[in-house]
């Protein structure tokens, strides 16, 4: 007999007895409440593309380890269904999943046999961050860097190898993907000439071919330089980012959360520069501007 299954758009807090197919397509880290009740929260989603928001509290966490898997499919009965505040309601009668009291979990996919990859484009992946999320891709290696040795916060050396990949597959793949290719390799192995750039040929570059890593140098004046746009402020001495407390008092910065910053002189300098081909205007600080006017 085949079960009746209900959509999960049909759930209410008052839905009672019911039995939903649905897959687990997020699962974050478990987390604390500030009031230290550990956490997880998981999205499960039916066959309709219909989704819901389910928690795991304390022992649960634990419990449902190997029960409710990433990716997998079940088929989830009778689990408790709470409203959803007000604030995050999608629907009338939203409705989140607990899984304490009468829930059976079935899984729908063969314990045994090999499993099979899932390939998913890259650009889908979510980015709820676990680190036990997997995720199955097929793409293009663009740039594998050599094995290198990072150290951790806790002094443990651990290796560590960068590799980009690609899977564009709207455009014209081959001339794609070695134009990236190329800018990859450019801007991990810079050659040791300087290629010098216009400023003209920097305004034909769009978002799409520009790496936010990528070093450019140009040869340019600066035809007007005026002191009144050298900003001296009270900042970070780390980051630079302003700061309301005094020259020397120490302070948490947010991009430093376990840093103790000082708040320092800093200096920013805005200026205009030409090559013949065009003008732009940059902004220089940080330790490298503030040795110009030291
Ligand atoms: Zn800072």
């Amino acid at each position: 007999m085949k079960p009746e299954y209900t959509s999960i758009s049909n759930l209410t807090p008052q839905t009672k007895a019911y039995k939903v197919r649905a897959r687990v397509i997020e699962k974050a880290e478990p987390k604390l409440y500030p009031n230290k009740t550990l956490y997880q929260w998981l999205k499960l989603e039916d066959g309709e593309g219909n989704r819901i928001r389910g928690t795991l509290f304390e022992n649960e966490v634990e419990s449902f380890k190997g029960i409710l898997e990433l990716s997998r499919e079940y088929e989830i009965a009778n689990a408790p269904l709470r409203a959803v505040n007000e604030k995050w309601k999608t629907r009338e009668d939203d409705c989140q999943m607990t899984f304490g009291g009468n829930t059976t979990i079935q899984p729908l996919q063969a314990e045994a046999g090999p499993v099979l990859p899932k390939y998913i484009p890259i650009a889908s992946i979510p980015s709820t961050i676990s680190k036990s999320e997997r995720f199955d891709v097929i793409g293009v290696i663009l740039y594998m860097e050599q094995v290198r040795q990072v150290k951790t916060a806790s002094g443990a050396s651990i290796d560590v190898r960068e590799v980009v990949i690609t899977d564009d597959r709207s455009r014209d793949k081959k001339s794609y993907i070695s134009d990236l290719m190329a800018k990859v390799l450019l801007i991990r192995e810079p050659s040791v000439d300087r290629i010098i750039t216009t400023i003209g040929e920097l305004e034909l570059k769009k978002l799409t071919d520009t790496m936010q890593e990528e070093r450019i140098w140009l040869e340019a004046k600066i035809p007007e330089p005026d002191v009144r746009k050298i900003i001296a402020y009270i900042g970070c001495d780390n980051c630079g980012r302003r700061c309301e407390e005094l020259a020397g008092e120490t302070f948490k910065c947010s991009s430093y959360p376990n840093k103790v910053c000082t708040a320092t002189a800093r200096v920013n300098y805005t200026f205009t520069i030409t090559d013949g081909t065009g003008e732009l205007k940059l902004t220089a600080f940080g330790a490298e501007c503030e040795k110009l006017f030291a």
